[in-house]
């Protein structure tokens, strides 16, 4: 893996709601940074801020401190609409665990909604189509719609979309939740092999320590802070995040 450079550097991040009386920090001073062609897996307790993370690097969600710079950008502020949506269409390829086809349109309109949305032309857009179709291996089922497909076959178009633009970072969030455990494991296989062939950086919250396997790096969240890290190494990995995160687990109690 090549990793050169830094393309999304996350600097304090604090994002607090506030309720009736309370305040809950659901993230505090959170930084990290995400390289190029690299796979952070986020793992954390129910509650510890993973969503509000995924939400506010997406621009979903304006945090209340600390700032998130990605590589090639401009100093504007991306919180604001709409500078959000400009920055999301831009920026962002999003991949959720209910896959959230468009169910009226085609695999492969709904692989090419992303490049349509970006205002690109036609004959541009149908080479990367095609392209992407043979590697998510479903140029047979182009004309199909998602409802005639396996879950997995769902999912590798919900990531062809995502990946279709080549944006700077895809975030997922627990992508393989809806699947079983044969499926997840292809899939897993599949989208680590297309994110060394295209050095695409991804981000991935996830519960299960056999998703976290295949990312180069896991990042531990506990009460909306990161408060340990493991780096991948390709033996005993599943060992050494179980124990990590057993470990955060029970500080909980
Ligand atoms: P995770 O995805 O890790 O389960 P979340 O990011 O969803 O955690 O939530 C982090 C904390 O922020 C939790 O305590 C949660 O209750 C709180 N929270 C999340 N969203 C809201 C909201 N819209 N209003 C108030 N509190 C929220
Ligand atoms: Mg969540």
């Amino acid at each position: 893996m090549e990793v050169n450079d830094v393309v999304l550097a996350v600097r304090d991040i604090t994002r607090v709601y506030k309720g009736d009386g309370h305040e809950v920090y659901a993230l505090k001073n959170v930084s990290f940074d995400l390289y190029k062609g690299e796979l952070i897996a986020i793992m954390g307790t129910s509650g510890s801020g993973k969503s509000t993370l995924l939400n506010v690097l997406a621009a979903l969600d304006e945090p209340d401190k600390g700032k998130i710079q990605l590589y090639g950008q401009n100093k504007m502020e991306i919180f604001k609409e709409p500078n959000a949506t400009f920055y999301r269409r831009e920026n962002i390829g999003f991949i959720f665990q209910s896959f959230n086809l468009l169910k009226d349109l085609t695999v492969e309109e709904n692989i090419a909604l992303p490049l349509i949305l970006k205002g690109e032309e036609k004959l541009q857009i149908d080479e990367k189509v095609d392209s992407m179709l043979k590697l998510i291996g479903l140029t047979g089922w182009r004309k199909h719609r998602p409802v005639q497909l396996s879950g997995g076959q769902q999912q590798r178009v919900a990531i062809g979309r995502a990946l279709i633009t080549s944006p700077p970072i895809v975030l997922a969030d627990e992508l393989t939740g809806n699947l079983d455990y044969n499926t997840t494991n292809e899939i897993l296989h599949e989208l680590v092999e297309m994110k060394r062939n295209l050095n695409q950086s991804m981000l991935v919250v996830t519960h299960d320590p056999n998703v976290a396997t295949f990312a180069d790096r896991v990042l531990f969240f506990h009460d909306g802070q990161i408060v340990d890290e493991y780096k991948c190494i390709g033996t005993k990995d599943i060992d050494n995040i179980l124990s990590k995160f057993r470990l955060i687990m029970e500080k909980r109690i």
